[in-house]
């Protein structure tokens, strides 16, 4: 605010959301769906996103039994981590991670252990997971496609997360927030296309990261009964329920699947645009296959810290990232910033046009 800078920095589109979608929660408030739904949300909702996960990934989810809508996908990972940790239990995270994950964790006792996604690739050593895993593992917290970094989980990676879960006490938190926000024909291998993954899972999603209404905070949890069963232990007493007319109004909205197959369009389409714009800067992107994010690095520029360098660019060019050393714990400096590129065309043009000058 203090420099007017343009903001690639914090998650969330500055174009406007579907008139449609806003029609929709209207009807709804008006029809006079403005007192509590059901404790685990509306149920032509849950029926409607149980279809949805049928057509996409080919598993029959119990609308009733598995799926809780909650406000919001922070929400519902923090609640699967309140369902399963005892004081002491460990979870692996990768870092970068999102900032919410850790201090999740810990307030529920729990103790996050590390592993550092490879550098630059941001893929997972699956080797270094395994050197990690111990009798006191609990969870182990996946997000594909990935923030802040873009990259999404692939076959051989389904395959190695098998192998370090199989046979153990262990459960998965699955954050699948960017699904319908992926690229290049990239398919999403949500945990939901593994039956017995899903088994020991928790599959957490956003409606506002793939409609563009962040601050409508709502969003799903996916688990099988028994762990949903739990999971509804904690909801009950944290939130009971989640807010009436914008659940009644998706219930609607994605009965047409157009409503969630074109977001990867329109921001595969930003992703470009922005790349083109930033390509005679001297930033070098990171490839970027899902999310709202690109990463770049900055090394041909300077060799300060990414803290000083994301402050310097607000400061002196007015355009507002993130360093990526803020998306860890262990203290790294690779010299990359993330840009959000779920802008408006004018604004994503004005921050290249200042990004050009960055020396
Ligand atoms: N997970 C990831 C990876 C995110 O990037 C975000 C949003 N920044 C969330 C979860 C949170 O989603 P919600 O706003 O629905 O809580």
């Amino acid at each position: 605010m203090q420099h007017k800078a343009i903001n690639l920095g914090q998650g969330f589109p500055d174009f406007p959301m579907d008139p449609l979608l806003l029609d929709l929660v209207d009807k709804a408030m008006r029809d006079g769906y403005n007192q509590y739904v059901h404790m685990n949300g509306w149920t032509a909702l849950r029926e409607q996103l149980s279809e949805k996960i049928f057509s996409l990934y080919g598993n029959r989810v119990d609308a009733d039994a598995s799926i809780t809508i909650t406000p919001g996908a922070t929400y519902a990972i923090y609640t699967a981590f309140t369902t399963i940790l005892q004081p002491g239990d460990e979870v692996i995270v990768f870092e970068p991670a999102y900032d919410s994950y850790i201090p999740n964790i810990e307030i529920n006792g729990g103790i996050a252990i590390t592993v550092p996604l490879d550098f630059p690739s941001y893929r997972i050593d699956w080797n270094k997971v395994r050197e990690k895993v111990t009798d006191r593992t609990r969870a182990i917290i996946i997000n594909s496609p990935h923030n802040p970094t873009g990259v999404v989980l692939e076959e051989n990676d389904i395959q190695e997360l098998r192998t370090v879960v199989e046979g153990r006490d262990m459960f998965i938190i699955s954050d699948e927030v960017y699904e319908h926000l992926i690229f290049d024909q990239k398919q999403h291998l949500s945990i939901l296309r593994y039956p017995d993954l899903l088994e020991r899972s928790f599959v957490t999603y956003s409606f506002g990261k793939v409609f563009h209404c962040t601050g409508w905070k709502m969003g799903y949890c996916v688990a099988p009964p028994d762990l949903m069963k739990e999971f509804r232990k904690v909801h009950q007493f944290n939130c009971f329920t989640s807010n009436s007319p914008v659940q009644i109004a998706f219930a609607e909205y994605l009965k047409n699947p157009d409503t969630y197959l074109s977001p990867s369009i329109l921001l595969q389409e930003k992703r470009d645009y922005f790349l083109e714009k930033m390509k005679n800067t001297p930033f070098k992107p990171l490839p970027t296959f899902g999310s709202y994010f690109q990463l770049y690095s900055y090394s041909d520029i300077s060799n300060e810290s990414e803290l000083e360098f994301a402050q310097r660019l607000t400061r002196e060019y007015g355009v507002a990232t993130i360093p990526v050393s803020a998306f860890y714990k262990t203290p790294v400096n690779n010299s990359v910033v993330r840009f959000c590129f779920a802008k408006k065309t004018e604004t994503l043009d004005a921050a290249a046009d200042r990004l050009h000058l960055v020396s």
